[in-house]
């Protein structure tokens, strides 16, 4: 029988990552690992990471020189720690990682989770194990899902990865090389976890993909269903309140999924679709395929088809050529917009993405200054938007306890954080709140029926 060891796992990035580790500990379960929250007394360390952000392999190599002191530290008293390194970094680095950090005795890349426990085995034995291949065979076949116990752990919303890798090589992005091609699971494997997840008491569910709205899974009946189709199946699974999906490219904003914004009460109205910039000129160079116009028109469906959508996006300034003018057309669609949030990023070269190979790249002081004129605009939209929900009355799902004891924490339709006095008894239940007041990133409210009939009324 194999004894109890423990694993920590430190999560860089999107919620994709985030789900990636779980299902790692899932996968690790079987073989006597039990997670542990901290690095110090762990017997393996996997760091999940990520290539989105700038210098992010800098900062793993970074972290790892704190990983190997903790490694020392246990081999000094006779205890042997594994050190692997699994995401976006290992897929791209490989064996350069343990070229350049020897104290690493794993490199998984992220289509090979389901790997791992051959893996370590293999480290085990031979000193390292290094896996980044794009396997034939899909690892959500082999991945273990989670045990009631894990998922009931992890709270009342979950994450579901039904897409992964991109087919759009925008010329910014590292995922077409770092996830690989565009794939996407079968439908009932997907129904089958998620109604797992409903039977440990999940009531939301976040559909996630690199470009999650291209997802073309198999059906039942072996032809591809669409999104709408499969968030239409997921709403019928008793349990679940609310779905949700991230992130969508506007190009593949299908018909069918705009018009379940309309016809679905479980998708909640809230969607997230980046644009990365209001300028023609520079839509094209980062290869997005889309216009400004095409971007504005998938807008202006969506809000027919549901008019109190709240709307993110993501926004990258100063990419290559970028000039006041290009800028200029970002504010003035952030304006026509009215976003209920966004993310901004300025722009820096990833390398092996046509972007960093372009010769006329913004200066960093224009950028920057960019950066904070747009960050600017969208805080005002934000706050514009959490001012008018006040006085209003909507379903809140409550998650978790709050700061303050008496408090609880939910997400409103929107995704805005909800702070409420009322019993705990509430977490996991969704109740009616008014809104009384608003900061730049919650809200704050009041039970707007006593807790029994609310929580009854769920
Ligand atoms: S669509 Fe998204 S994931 Fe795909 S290349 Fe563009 S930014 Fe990257």
């Amino acid at each position: 029988m194999k004894g109890t060891r423990k694993v920590f796992v430190k999560s860089f990035g999107c919620q994709m990552n985030v789900y990636d580790s779980q299902r790692m500990t899932d996968t690790l379960a079987p073989e006597g690992y039990v997670e542990t929250a901290t690095a110090e007394d762990a017997d393996l360390i996997i760091l999940n990471t990520c290539h989105i952000r700038e210098k992010a392999a800098e900062k793993v190599y970074s972290e790892l020189g704190r990983m190997r002191r903790l490694k020392d530290d246990a081999a000094a008293n006779d205890r042997r720690v594994l050190i692997a390194v699994a995401g976006c970094v290992a897929q791209a680095e490989g064996k350069e990682i343990v070229r350049r950090a020897p104290a690493v005795d794993i490199v998984v890349g992220s289509q090979n989770y389901h790997h791992l426990p051959g893996l370590i085995a293999r480290a085990e034995r031979e000193g390292h194990a290094v896996n980044t291949e794009f396997p034939v065979d899909d690892k959500f076949d082999h991945l273990a899902g989670p045990s009631r116990a894990a998922m009931r752990g992890r709270g009342v919303t979950a994450f579901v990865t039904v897409q992964e890798g991109c087919d759009k090589f925008c010329t910014f992005c590292v995922v077409p090389f770092t996830r690989g091609a565009e794939t996407s699971r079968a439908a009932d494997k997907i129904s089958a976890e998620v109604e797992r997840l409903a039977d440990a008491g999940v009531c939301e569910v976040t559909l996630i993909g690199q470009n999650v709205n291209a997802y073309h899974g198999a059906g039942p009946d072996g032809r591809p269903w669409s999104l709408a189709r499969l968030l239409e199946h997921l709403a019928r699974v008793r349990g679940i309140e609310r779905l949700r999906y991230t992130t969508s490219h506007p190009l593949d904003m299908a018909d069918d999924l705009i018009a379940a914004h309309r016809d679905l009460p479980a998708l909640m109205p809230q969607l997230h679709l980046p644009v990365q910039s209001g300028s023609d000129r520079i839509l094209a160079a980062m290869n997005r395929r889309h216009t400004r116009a095409d971007y504005l028109d998938v807008i202006s469906r969506l809000l027919e088809s549901r008019p109190d959508m709240a709307l993110s996006s993501d926004f990258i300034v100063g990419f290559p050529g970028e000039t006041e003018d290009d800028f200029a057309a970002t504010l003035s669609l952030v304006d026509e917009i009215g976003y209920s949030g966004a993310f901004s990023f300025k722009y820096s070269p990833r390398p092996g993405t046509h972007g960093a190979e372009m010769t006329d790249q913004v200066d960093e002081a224009v950028k920057s200054e960019r950066l904070h004129r747009l960050q600017h605009a969208i805080d005002y939209q934000q706050a514009a938007f959490n001012r008018h929900c006040v006085s209003r009355t909507f379903d809140v799902l409550f998650e978790r306890p709050g700061r303050h004891p008496g408090q609880i924490v939910g997400r409103s339709p929107y995704l805005q954080p909800v702070q409420v006095e009322a019993p705990s008894s509430l977490i996991g239940e969704i109740a009616s709140v008014t809104i009384t007041e608003v900061s730049t990133n919650s809200l704050f409210g009041a039970l707007a029926r006593q807790p029994a009939l609310a929580a009854a009324g769920a």
